[in-house]
């Protein structure tokens, strides 16, 4: 820390970090860029790594999870809300006016893999967790009743009654096909509308968009959910509005049909009869509103929450697993190692070698992405993130740091390469002073 803070270029270094952000894992890049005249070849300006601190240049890491990087999470947490707030309200490029149209924040959930330890309100008040008067034990020996009323914050909450009798090869299977699932539902919701209005599929676009906005909870038993903002709009996207026929009624009972008939069947495997999966049986459909029980804030800060967390509060690990670690190694609770442990040993069932679930042993089974939506939705996180990065440029050319040229005419070369990424112990507890952000619990990042 004193050599850091004595060096003479801590300033320049310190700049570095300010503009990383509070990055918890900031990016090292060496390289340099080239202005050329496109005209003359002569060279215009040059920016170098060699001349800054440590030869590098240290860039956000740009990451998702908050469990990696708080920082640069919440730039994503806050582009997350800005955009789904955008496709209910309008701005961002999208009119007002689809304030008007049908819309509805669906919850599609997990069907039941066994009983497992729940929190249950009813009018304020805390209910016993399954409490069973006459509950029989099961084969190991486990009476299936639990009649604790569990605090918010109850370590067992999402842990099965019992563990030998909970399916833990439906709960993986699931998560595994639940983009497949979605994916389905999305068809099915098409096609149930352009019945509705009495078309064929394949002209339903040109009266008839459905967009969307999505994410995955992880509930704390292991699998996921997932909440929806699904919108009718007309041709095109949110600049037109639907016919008059897509009003918010069919919509929702287009969403209640499409969730109940859609499937996806796991063939019968290796001693295991075939499975065919469905959203579980709670499904939960609300109208948005703009006073509402249900207000488009509440909706957008809802998605943009859960567009950075991923499975962390089943407590398994935000990183890849390596088939042959020794799992006990990990430290996990007993229920998120026989989920990681049931991924694995599915991995290496023939027949289901698609579904790559060593890889997503980490994420339970579950290989989606965490936060999507339909391209006519809104405005995209490019076009923020672009917006963003003119913002910054003008402001490098206004206080002199970049040439003003006019493009068309200018030749750029850049060349960069990986060198790492960061800090040591000593820069990290500097930085965390500098960006007024925590020091994590582990320390130092490797480099
Ligand atoms: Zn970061
Ligand atoms: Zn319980
Ligand atoms: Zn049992």
């Amino acid at each position: 820390m004193i050599a850091r803070l004595n060096a003479p270029d801590y300033d320049r270094w310190a700049a570095q970090i300010r503009a990383t952000a509070g990055c918890r894992q900031p990016i090292h890049l060496r390289g340099k860029v080239e202005h050329y005249d496109g005209a003359t070849g002569q060279l215009l300006h040059r920016y170098t790594t060699r001349h800054e601190p440590d030869g590098i240049l240290r860039l956000p890491c740009k990451t998702r999870r908050a469990s990696r990087c708080p920082s640069c999470a919440e730039v994503y947490r806050s582009d997350t809300y800005q955009l789904i707030r955008a496709g209910l309200v309008g701005g961002k490029g999208v009119p007002d006016s689809v304030t008007a149209h049908p819309t509805l924040f669906a919850t599609l959930t997990a069907p039941s893999f066994g009983a497992v330890h729940t929190r249950r309100e009813r009018n304020g008040k805390v209910l016993p967790c399954h409490a069973r008067r006459d509950a029989e034990a099961c084969p190991h020996g486990r009476v299936m009743s639990c009649t604790a009323k569990h605090s918010p914050d109850d370590p067992c909450l999402g842990e099965p009654l019992c563990p030998d009798c909970y399916d833990y090869t439906g709960s993986v299977l699931f998560n595994a096909l639940a983009p497949l699932l979605w994916k389905r539902f999305a068809d099915s919701l098409r096609r149930r509308l352009a019945k509705h209005g009495g078309l064929p599929l394949r002209e339903l676009r040109e009266h008839l968009t459905v967009s969307f906005a999505k994410v995955a909870e992880y509930q704390r038993r292991g699998v996921v959910h997932f909440h929806a903002v699904i919108r009718l709009d007309g041709p095109g996207g949110p600049t037109a509005p639907p016919p008059s026929w897509a009003t918010t009624d069919a919509l929702a009972q287009a969403v209640r049909h499409a969730a109940h008939v859609v499937s996806a069947l796991v063939p019968a495997l290796e001693g295991q009869p075939a499975r065919l999966f469905k959203w579980g049986a709670q499904l939960d459909i609300r109208p948005i509103t703009l006073n509402g029980d249900l207000t488009e804030q509440a909706v957008a800060g809802y998605i943009a929450k859960y567009a950075t967390k991923a499975a962390e509060c089943v407590g398994t690990l935000d990183r890849r697993i390596n088939p042959l670690d020794n799992l006990d190694a990990y430290n996990l609770k007993d229920h998120p190692k026989r989920l990681i442990a049931e991924c694995l040993r599915l991995a290496t069932v023939e027949g289901l070698a698609e579904l790559r679930l060593a890889d997503w042993a980490h994420m339970l089974g579950f290989r989606g992405h965490f936060s999507t939506r339909s391209r006519r939705y809104s405005t995209t996180l490019g076009e923020l993130r672009a917006a963003r990065e003119r913002h910054a440029r003008e402001q490098e050319i206004t206080t002199g740091r970049l040439p003003l040229f006019d493009e068309d005419t200018i030749l750029v070369i850049s060349e960069w390469t990986y060198a790492g990424k960061g800090y040591s112990v000593a820069d990290q507890l500097i930085a965390a002073a500098i960006t007024g952000t925590r020091v994590p619990d582990i320390p130092g990042g490797a480099r």
